[in-house]
């Protein structure tokens, strides 16, 4: 039987929109600038079993995870494809101490955070001591990446960087979703200041800085590699203008109940929504276990028909309740489909009711969902 075969809910992915998205993103790269494909969070909730293997047929050869578990799992699911094992992948948060041999096992390159990480992986040669590995400099994150200091050390004393290939050097935008933010120049040129004393040390001059944002910020930020998660995903690069991706998500419930409520009466735990009117409530079995973010709660709205309805009440754990009052009765009842993300309400809609990012909304999706691929036509079920 298919995984979740009794669902009330289907979570349909679009593997086809996913690899038009990388490669629309790819065709806007200046200066011979590759696209690779960031698909850490399992592809950021959309299932990377079936994700990455697409996009490898699409021609993208350089994937990023965060986790080394990720990183081995993706490889596992490379190594089964026709020319998979060429396929770089770069494994974001880098090895901690006794990880490096297993990088090395799996043929994944680390993001080299610090200095310690640098020492680590040099410490740890093991098999395969050639494996690759990325220098990552922090312009503005400080989260990950060498600050300054340790730029300038690394610059003075370059035996530390002896014997190891690196294959880049890379650093990550903060502000890149505000094109006029301050941050973006003044990243850019403390990217490029570091690339110079670095990029001899390292004995490579190529460079990756653009997340999806940054991709549209322009040629400047494009360097060799682009590092694209959001945009690939459908989630718009450019808030505030057109979104210039395809979608690739549509999550459809169908209505449990329809309930005709006619004298004043609250609806939902805490009382929090009181009917005002003779009213039609629908009950859709989705709630915040499924990852429909309770903060959501009397402020998101679900399509049904093509018109929009308004949430009412709370989500709980398993149902959300919407007022179908106002949608003619033929399409407000048990069994019949609400759009709840896509089919007129994008992600980032639904983000923005919610009080949060499409990102956040697309790696909440839940497990309970039946799970739908498609690609170019056909169709596949999946609990990946
Ligand atoms: C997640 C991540 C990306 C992708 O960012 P998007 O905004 O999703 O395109 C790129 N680089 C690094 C270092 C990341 O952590």
């Amino acid at each position: 039987m298919a995984p979740n075969a009794f669902a009330g809910a289907e979570l349909s992915i679009d593997l086809g929109a996913i690899t038009a998205n990388w490669r629309a993103l790819g065709a806007r790269l200046e200066g011979g600038a590759r696209a690779g494909a960031v698909v850490k969070a399992d592809a950021y909730g959309l299932g990377m079993a079936a994700v990455a293997p697409a996009l490898h047929d699409a021609g993208c050869g350089d994937f990023f995870t965060a986790t080394l578990d990720e990183g081995i799992a993706l490889r596992a699911l490379l190594a089964a494809r026709p020319a998979g094992e060429a396929s770089r992948i770069y494994v974001f948060l880098g090895p901690r101490p006794g990880e490096a041999a297993e990088y090395r096992r799996h043929r994944l390159s680390p993001m080299l955070n610090d200095l310690g990480q640098i020492e680590t992986w040099r410490a740890e040669p093991g098999r395969g001591a050639a494996q690759s590995a990325v220098l990552h400099i922090d312009t503005g994150m400080s989260r990950l990446g060498l600050p300054p200091a340790e730029v300038a050390r690394l610059a003075a004393e370059p035996e530390r960087l002896a014997g190891l290939d690196i294959d880049f050097l890379m650093s990550h935008m903060a502000c890149a979703e505000a094109p006029e933010h301050p941050m973006n120049q003044a990243q850019l040129s403390e990217f490029k200041a570091a690339l110079g004393p670095l990029g001899g040390v390292a004995a490579t001059p190529r460079a990756s800085l653009a997340n999806s944002s940054a991709i549209f910020l322009g040629g400047q930020y494009h360097f060799d590699l682009a590092r694209p998660g959001a945009a690939l995903y459908g989630l718009n690069p450019t808030p505030g203008k057109a979104n210039p991706m395809a979608e690739t998500v549509r999550l459809q419930a169908e209505i449990l109940q329809v309930r005709e409520i006619d004298s004043p009466r609250s609806i939902g735990y805490g009382a929090t929504h009181r009917v005002k009117r003779p009213s039609r409530i629908a009950t859709v079995p989705v709630g915040y276990a499924d990852g429909y973010l309770r903060s959501a709660s009397n402020r998101a709205s679900v399509h049904i028909a093509g018109l929009p309805a308004p949430l009412v009440g709370r989500v709980s754990m398993d149902m959300i309740t919407l007022d179908v009052t106002d949608i003619p009765a033929q399409h407000a009842q048990p069994g019949a489909p609400v759009d709840l993300i896509g089919g007129g309400h994008p992600v980032d809609a639904l983000a923005a009711e919610a009080g949060t990012i499409g990102y956040e909304i697309l790696t909440s999706l839940g497990m309970r969902y039946r799970r739908r691929y498609i690609q170019n036509g056909s169709e596949r079920q999946g609990t990946t």
